[in-house]
């Protein structure tokens, strides 16, 4: 028996002599029993399909095999089955292999007397391709794959460049962003943009808008002779700078050869923002080259980036100048107020050495110390004006005291003696001297002191008037009936730990960072006006800082709080 197994039991009772004259048959036969199962296959099926008849009954019956084109005859052999009458139908079959070919599949139904029927398909090829032909769709076949690798060739070097370009601008955009330097921002694109486009140079101009000229500030060349800090008057070339001032790049080529360059082709690209534009940006290249799309791309962002950059160094650069103005007006007015302090010093202290005799001879006249103590109401004219005289005249040399002290501690010359102190002693005398002061606006002044605190070493006049100064502070803004309070305590690093804090009064945080400056004060924060000139906490900062101590700040919830740092000997601090 050919190669046309397995034939049914059914079938080969049936159909004995039909075998032979199937397997005869070149064309391809299978032949499907009446729930459509195929029961036989030709030698010419099994060819066709390139597979032994029995894998490929069994891969069509149990349905692995192209699904597609069965669920297509199936219809047709139902038909078939229900007319009695043969059909043909064109289907496009899918072997395992996965090739498609396109066949009319001529169905015809083979029956007995009282059997069931049997379906007997013959599969016909449409065209049968000759060799020549064969040949043909080879050649075309190898043609359109060369040309899908060309494509996909160059997709791939327009994928690399577009990359490349990516990274470049990633590469001057970072570069040109950290700097606030005009002269490194242009040179930096001058040259990266040159090299990533290979051109033979590139140079970059500013322009001066009000005397209309563009005078190349940076280049970028390999071969070419120098165009640096050349001056164009814009108006002298205005088929190139209309276009340019209009934000419009554009591409050239000299018709006539350049007397310097030669015969090139130029991309000139305007550096502008939404503000305008700044200057311009040209590249360079040879006489036949025509920039592409990507590459004018890339010109414009890195142009742009040049925009941004250069707007935010020239912010930078007129932040930095006025700076330096304020600087030399703060420095202009430290030198008058050390002058005036200089100049007024002597007068205010002869007007105070002319008050205490004058004290002295009212005394022995009129009792000036009595009349001192009586009732403000009740005091003479002459006492309460020269209480006015002395109180005033107090405030100015304190006054200028400050602000000598503060010019010396500035200037570094500021003297300082190290020495033992004991915070237990020293501390609680100074408080006892604002005790009176407190309880005349019944504020409670507590101190609190750590057991065991090592002994201080630092200048003891320097913290007198430190704490004096705190303590001062304290009993002018607190309200009556609040406390202050002065604890000290040891801290971490070799380190004493002060702090000052009083209740009901609160500093808005936004001023926090101010009232160590001179002559600040919290506007309306002075409610029994005690006035003040706004030098005292510039400084306690100044003294503190020069002992290697350092002073903060916090004040929330109706509670501030001064914190000192001092080290617990001044000689082993971090400026010791
Ligand atoms: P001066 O000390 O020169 O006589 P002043 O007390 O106003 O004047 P600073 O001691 O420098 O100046 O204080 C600056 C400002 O900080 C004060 O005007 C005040 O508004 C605020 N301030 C200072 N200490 C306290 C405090 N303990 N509680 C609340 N506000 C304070
Ligand atoms: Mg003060």
């Amino acid at each position: 028996m050919p190669s046309s197994q397995p034939l049914s039991q059914e079938l080969a009772e049936m159909l004995p002599s039909s075998l032979a004259m199937f397997d005869a048959i070149a064309a391809p036969v299978f032949v499907q029993d009446a729930s459509l199962r195929w029961v036989h296959v030709n030698a010419a099926c099994c060819t066709f399909f390139r597979q032994p008849a029995a894998a490929l009954m069994a891969q069509v019956n149990e349905g692995r095999l192209s699904s597609v084109a069965w669920a297509e005859l199936a219809p047709a052999g139902e038909q078939v089955l229900r007319t009695r009458l043969p059909v043909e139908q064109e289907v496009t079959l899918i072997d395992p292999q996965g090739y498609c070919q396109t066949v009319i599949a001529h169905i015809t139904p083979l029956h007995q007397a009282n059997t069931a029927p049997f379906l007997v398909t013959t599969l016909k090829p449409i065209s049968q391709s000759t060799a020549a032909d064969q040949q043909q769709q080879q050649a075309r076949l190898r043609q359109l794959n060369a040309e899908l690798e060309r494509q996909v060739e160059q997709r791939t070097q327009q994928l690399k460049q577009a990359l490349e370009f990516e990274a470049t601008l990633k590469r001057i955009t970072d570069r040109v962003r950290d700097s606030l330097d005009e002269t490194q921002i242009l040179q930096t694109a001058v040259q990266e943009v040159s090299q990533a486009l290979g051109a033979k140079g590139a140079n970059t101009a500013l322009y001066n808008l009000e005397e209309g000229t563009s005078t190349i500030y940076y280049e970028y060349n390999e071969s070419l002779p120098s165009y640096q800090g050349r001056v164009a008057q814009m108006e002298a070339f205005p088929e190139v700078y209309h276009q340019l001032l209009d934000g419009q790049y554009f591409q050239f080529c000299s018709k006539e050869p350049n007397p310097v360059r030669g015969h090139v082709s130029m991309l000139a690209c305007p550096i502008l923002d939404d503000r305008g534009v700044l200057g311009d940006l040209w590249l360079i290249n040879g006489s036949d080259y025509g920039f592409h799309e990507p590459e004018i791309r890339l010109v414009q962002q890195v142009a742009n980036q040049c925009a941004i950059a250069i707007r935010q160094a020239r912010l930078y650069q007129a932040a930095q100048s006025q700076v330096k103005e304020l600087e030399r007006l703060n420095q202009l007015k430290d030198d008058f107020l050390s002058t005036v302090s200089h100049e007024l010093r002597t007068p205010v202290t002869s007007m105070r050495v002319a008050l205490q005799l004058l004290g002295v001879t009212l005394n022995q006249e009129m009792n000036l110390n009595e009349e001192l103590q009586k009732p403000l109401a009740e005091r003479s004219r002459i006492a309460r004006y020269y209480q006015v005289l002395r109180e005033e005249c107090e405030r100015e040399i304190s006054l200028i005291n400050d602000l000598l002290d503060l010019q010396r501690l500035d200037g570094g010359n500021h003297p300082i003696h190290a020495q033992p102190i004991d915070v237990t002693t020293w501390l609680p005398g100074l408080i006892n001297g604002f005790q009176e002061r407190a309880q005349s606006r019944q504020q409670h002044l507590e101190f609190q002191v750590e057991a065991a605190l090592p002994k201080l070493v630092s200048d003891c006049a320097s913290l007198d008037r430190v704490f004096a100064e705190l303590l001062n502070n304290a009993c002018k803004y607190t309200p009556p009936g609040e406390s202050i309070t002065l604890a000290v305590s040891q801290a971490p690093a070799q380190q004493l730990c002060f702090q000052v804090t009083n209740g009901g009064v609160e500093i808005p945080a936004d001023e926090l960072p101010r009232i160590f400056d001179k002559f600040y004060r919290v506007p309306s924060a002075d409610p029994w006006k005690q006035g003040g000139t706004g030098l005292g906490l510039a400084l306690v900062q100044k003294l503190l800082w020069h002992m290697g101590g350092e002073i903060a700040v916090t004040s929330t919830a109706q509670e501030t709080c001064f914190t000192v740092m001092l080290p617990v000997n001044m000689n082993h601090g971090p400026r010791g």
